[in-house]
């Protein structure tokens, strides 16, 4: 049962493309889909979440990372009565617009950008994927997705000045965006401030000592649980705490937010857009608990000297690719250097490692500059 500010499939502003309806999945469901079996979205599995394959094949990569977030968006949406189907094609498409190597990758890409005047923003590479870049249909070029889908990748996670991107003003960037999108942005903190602390303990850049000093929001759990299992390995009661971390942050999400729906008198997807802020909330108290579980990553996890050498090469390995194609853009694949007659040369030069995963931009960097053969 659909909640009356939900979504409604039937009500979609739309395609771009007009199409057929399908005998038996709405469009949401149909756009789901298209986001499964698009090549960018099989990319995810090589592309950096946090660590590299170097440290081990069981840490999260973004395309686990993509399908922890869809099933906790999932979760939410379905207590707050929200449309699960446009939740989920939302949070499947959310980093889909990631270049390769995390978000050491997106700094070094934004930097080059800035050089020529321009700037690199995963959103709205996104929107750039699905709608130019896959190309599965004679019809049209991109998915061809619904208006709810491409408002939602560029607004599930900030917002956009109408002033500076007029070029986004089909999405009504002086409204909010629906629930459903608001939604994806705290599913997407939720998996990462949990998987993240599991992860950096089994690489062992964190400690179970360190977690529990520094995040209070698991330190209480902790405690709870080495009293019900004494005898439990340090891991199961390490993933016994973190399993209910990450419940109470999705029971204070979809609690908070109902009382925030019912304070504000929210009765219809307009009441919801016309609202002065986002109404998918934490309550205060476990907003500045999720603040400290951040704090706590960057500062010793995202930011730790351990993971600097990495970071580091892959700035130098997209520095120099993107020189290198700045400089040679005969080298570029033949539909790159088609675009690069009607688009300016480091937008394409960027789009084309932007789409690439951490395992081919190497090759690349291996045929370009390696000492092996010229590209
Ligand atoms: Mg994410």
């Amino acid at each position: 049962m659909l909640a009356e500010y939900a979504v409604r499939a039937e009500d979609s502003r739309g395609r771009r493309y007009p199409e057929p309806k399908h005998p038996y999945r709405n469009d949401f469901e149909r756009d789901r889909d298209r986001v499964v079996h698009a090549r960018a979205f099989r990319r995810l599995k090589d592309k950096t979440q946090v660590f590299t394959r170097r440290y081990s094949d069981h840490f999260r990569n973004r395309l686990t990372h993509t399908i922890e977030v869809a099933q906790i968006a999932r979760t939410i949406a379905g207590q707050l009565g929200l449309n699960i189907d446009l939740v989920e094609a939302l949070a499947l498409v959310h980093d889909i617009g990631h270049p390769p190597f995390g978000h050491a990758g997106e700094k070094a890409l934004d930097a080059l950008m800035h050089e020529h005047g321009y700037f690199f923003d995963h959103n709205l590479h996104a929107l750039r994927i699905v709608e130019d870049f896959e190309l599965r249909y004679a019809a049209f070029r991109g998915l061809n997705l619904t208006f709810e889908i491409r408002e939602g990748i560029i607004k599930h996670s900030r917002d956009y000045l109408a002033a500076s991107f007029p070029e986004l003003r089909e999405y009504y960037l002086d409204q909010r965006p629906p629930l459903e999108a608001q939604l994806i942005d705290l599913a997407d903190e939720i998996a990462y401030n949990t998987a993240d602390l599991d992860d950096g303990l089994e690489a062992h850049l964190l400690s179970l000592d360190e977690i529990r000093w520094g995040v209070s929001l698991f330190s209480g759990y902790y405690q709870e649980v080495e009293a019900k299992f004494p005898d439990a390995i340090e891991k199961l009661k390490f993933n016994e705490a973190l399993k209910r971390m990450l419940n109470r942050l999705a029971d204070d999400l979809i609690e908070n937010t109902r009382q925030n729906l019912q304070q504000a008198g929210i009765r219809s997807l307009q009441d919801v857009r016309s609202h002065p802020k986002r109404l998918v909330a934490f309550s205060q108290a476990v907003e500045s608990e999720r603040r400290e579980a951040k704090n706590f990553l960057y500062a010793s996890l995202y930011f730790s000297p351990a993971l600097e050498p990495e970071k580091q090469d892959a700035e130098r390995v997209i520095t120099e690719l993107f020189g290198y194609w700045m400089k040679k853009p005969e080298a570029l694949p033949n539909p790159y250097q088609e675009k690069a007659r009607q688009e300016p040369l480091p937008r394409v030069v960027c789009d084309y490692i932007a789409g690439m995963t951490d395992n081919f931009i190497y090759e690349q960097y291996d045929k370009c500059l390696g000492s092996r053969t010229a590209c």
